[in-house]
């Protein structure tokens, strides 16, 4: 069945850029309040005026997902200011770009940090509010990458196939609780990410395959709040490689490996 997302309540991390701005902007229009969080303050009230110019209802509150008690604040902030939690978007994220053997240790720990216990906080957060409204949506923004790992992406896909792990097993733990557990599984985006990831890897890495907008990605997520889905591949046909991954591990490195010397020489 379709809901109606108008005065639907929802939170969004890492919503100061890219997928988590448009996803704000997009909610905000179908009619949702939305309670934006993220570290940079300036670019959360930026978008938070963008909504409100437009007529939406919206908040920002600098916190940081590595920190529970940030991330609760911010959950807190939905119920205390709208009464409810309908919605909450798992979207904060880093990348990086590097070789398994060589990813300092530091960087590792910081991509799991933010990636998978920001998750794994924000699912803590808001699941016992959504247990006793007996109704709400978890919708976690992992990857394509958290489905099948590609060269030089081995420390960030395995964080994306963490939030694959918890989105499959929360969903049917809440199976019966009225609560829907979805990902989103974008190929890759024009947003920050790229040149984030690039600064604190030291390494240029350019989006290849198909690209979409944060835009479109937003769209994507408007829908799967609308109808939820257990999992969307943003992409659809890159169901076909999860398939052929799943069949043949073998043939799918071998087409990886030609298409990866293709676009990222020298990895
Ligand atoms: P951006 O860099 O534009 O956005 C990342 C967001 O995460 C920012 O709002 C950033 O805000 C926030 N963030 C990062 N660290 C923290 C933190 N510690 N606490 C709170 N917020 C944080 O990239 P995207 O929009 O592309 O990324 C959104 C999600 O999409 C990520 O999970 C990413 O892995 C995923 N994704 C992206 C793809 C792409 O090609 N772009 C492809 C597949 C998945 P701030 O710095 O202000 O804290």
């Amino acid at each position: 069945m379709r809901r109606d997302l108008k005065n639907r309540v929802a939170v969004i991390t890492g919503a100061s850029s890219g997928i988590g701005r448009a996803a704000a902007l997009a909610l905000a229009r179908e009619g949702a309040r939305v309670v934006l969080g993220a570290r940079r303050s300036d670019r959360l009230q930026e978008a938070v005026e963008a909504i409100r110019d437009r007529g939406g209802e919206a908040r920002g509150l600098q916190i940081d997902v590595t920190r529970p008690e940030e991330v609760a604040r911010l959950v807190g902030e939905a119920v205390a200011a709208f009464g409810r939690l309908d919605i909450l978007l798992n979207n904060a994220g880093v990348g990086y770009f590097g070789r398994v053997e060589s990813m300092p240790v530091e960087d590792v720990r910081y991509l799991f940090e933010v990636n998978v216990m920001g998750t794994l906080f924000g699912i803590q957060a808001a699941v016992p509010i959504m247990r006793s409204q007996r109704s709400g949506h978890i919708i976690t923004v992992s990857s394509v990458v958290g489905k099948r790992a590609a060269p030089g992406y081995g420390v960030y896909s395995a964080t994306k196939f963490a939030q694959v792990a918890l989105s499959e097993s929360l969903r049917l733990e809440l199976a019966d609780a009225g609560i829907d557990v979805s990902l989103i599984c974008p190929v890759s985006t024009t947003t920050e990410f790229f040149e984030v990831a690039a600064s604190r890897s030291r390494r240029k890495f350019d989006p290849a395959g198909p690209i979409y907008s944060a835009e479109q990605v937003a769209e994507v997520i408007v829908r799967c709040a609308r109808r939820p889905r257990p999992e969307i591949l943003v992409y659809p046909p890159a169901r076909l490689m999860v398939i052929l991954n799943a069949v043949s591990p073998r043939l799918m490195d071998r087409l990886l490996a030609m298409y990866w010397k293709k676009v990222h020489p020298g990895l």
